[in-house]
């Protein structure tokens, strides 16, 4: 057996519930192809004010930072909404993706067929959909400067920057390509060439990587098209590699296309660091209750084995595995509805289902 270590930080709400089972599926996952998962916790977000009166400890941060790979459950609540900024849950969030470098925000967007009655689109339209959105997460407008606001002679007026270096490009794009050669191979690269300058640097550096990768296809679409064809035609992407303006934009609205916020993993990368979370929050009101949806936190631990473990395998047993119970009818609250072969499951139940197709994967 090899060893790895993984930091987890449950966090708040039912941040500890569904990262129980991502851990508890990960464990099996990983052993059965001969690695051994050993885990650190700490307590991140509410639970880590409640504990230290911060957030986030510098102990912590520096732990993650030495062992490179992290799952995260979900922060926030009301019992910390009146805390000043710098105290609050979400601050240990940003902290850490900052101190993590973690530039790459990977998610993907898969309709499961058993599921493709939940969205509010049409089925035919949406089912088979499986993309990946790749969104460059610590550049662009969000943080471009200069940053102001001015009194323009009675005319008061606010400006933000949105900018990209070639190399901030190039990086992104790295990644997008590295990520479709396990997929279709096949590269959208998402933009506003037609109007900003920013973007023409970006489509000229993106191109520049493709030459390294002529194995994968590239092609270009502009932002508002691409938000068109979400919508028409989603089977048509791969990957999605865009800014990230555009990226937060399109991320949610691809996420619709699966119905439910509880089923969606996502990952952000920097160079040879992870950090693996639900795109959910700690849903307050359900919290304790034991009917989280933990399949977006199980997915989360499958992309981790995926591009932290270099464990393809494993990465694909746990996924097929979500498959296998959502073929077999098994529903948390939120995923519910009265349809013939379907039960009713707590987070629990899904857990010890999800373990149990793991080891007999479905025919
Ligand atoms: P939320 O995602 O926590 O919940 C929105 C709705 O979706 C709720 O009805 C909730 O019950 C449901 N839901 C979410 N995840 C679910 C799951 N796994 N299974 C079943 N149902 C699920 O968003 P919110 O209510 O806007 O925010 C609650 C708290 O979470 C806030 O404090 C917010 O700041 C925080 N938050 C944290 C993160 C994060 O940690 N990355 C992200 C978003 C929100």
């Amino acid at each position: 057996m090899t060893k790895q270590t993984i930091i987890t930080l449950p966090g708040d709400g039912i941040g500890p519930e569904v990262t129980t089972a991502a851990v508890t599926v990960l464990k099996a996952a990983c052993s059965s192809f001969g690695t051994e998962i050993e885990t650190i916790e700490r307590p991140f977000g509410g639970a880590g004010y409640d504990r230290d009166g911060e957030p986030v400890t510098q102990e912590t941060l520096e732990l993650c930072k030495q062992h490179k790979f992290v799952l995260l459950g979900a922060v926030g609540g009301p019992k910390w909404d009146d805390l000043s900024a710098e105290k609050r849950p979400e601050a240990a969030l940003l902290k850490l993706r900052k101190e993590l470098g973690v530039y790459a925000n990977l998610r993907p967007i898969r309709v499961h067929p058993s599921l493709a009655g939940a969205s509010t689109l049409k089925k035919e339209v949406i089912t088979e959909t499986d993309i990946l959105i790749m969104r460059e997460l610590t550049g662009g407008i969000y943080f471009g400067r200069p940053r102001t606001n001015g009194a323009g002679n009675g005319d008061p007026y606010s400006l933000d920057t949105m900018s990209y270096s070639r190399s901030e490009v190039q990086r992104i794009s790295r990644k997008a390509f590295e990520a479709a050669r396990l997929r279709d191979k096949r590269v959208c690269s998402v933009d506003k060439a037609n109007v900003l300058e920013s973007s023409r640097l970006w489509r000229k550096s993106v191109e520049e990587v493709a030459a390294e990768y002529p194995d994968v296809e590239l092609t270009h679409m502009l932002v508002d098209n691409c938000a068109m064809q979400l919508i028409r035609n989603p089977k048509q992407f791969d990957v999605m590699v865009t800014g990230n303006l555009f990226g937060d934009i399109l991320s949610d609205e691809a996420a619709m296309l699966t119905g439910s916020i509880g089923m969606l993993p996502s990952a952000s990368l920097g160079d040879g660091n992870g950090l693996y979370e639900p795109v959910h929050g700690s849903a307050p009101d359900i919290a304790g209750k034991g009917e989280a949806n933990p399949l977006a936190a199980v997915a989360s631990a499958a992309l981790l084995c995926r591009y932290s473990l270099d464990m393809e395998e494993a990465a694909n047993n746990i996924e097929t595995a979500i498959h296998a119970v959502l073929d077999a009818g098994y529903r948390t609250p939120d995923i519910y509805s009265e349809e013939p072969g379907t039960t009713l499951a707590g987070t629990k139940e899904m857990e010890q289902k999800l373990l149990e197709y793991l080891t007999v994967p479905a025919t």
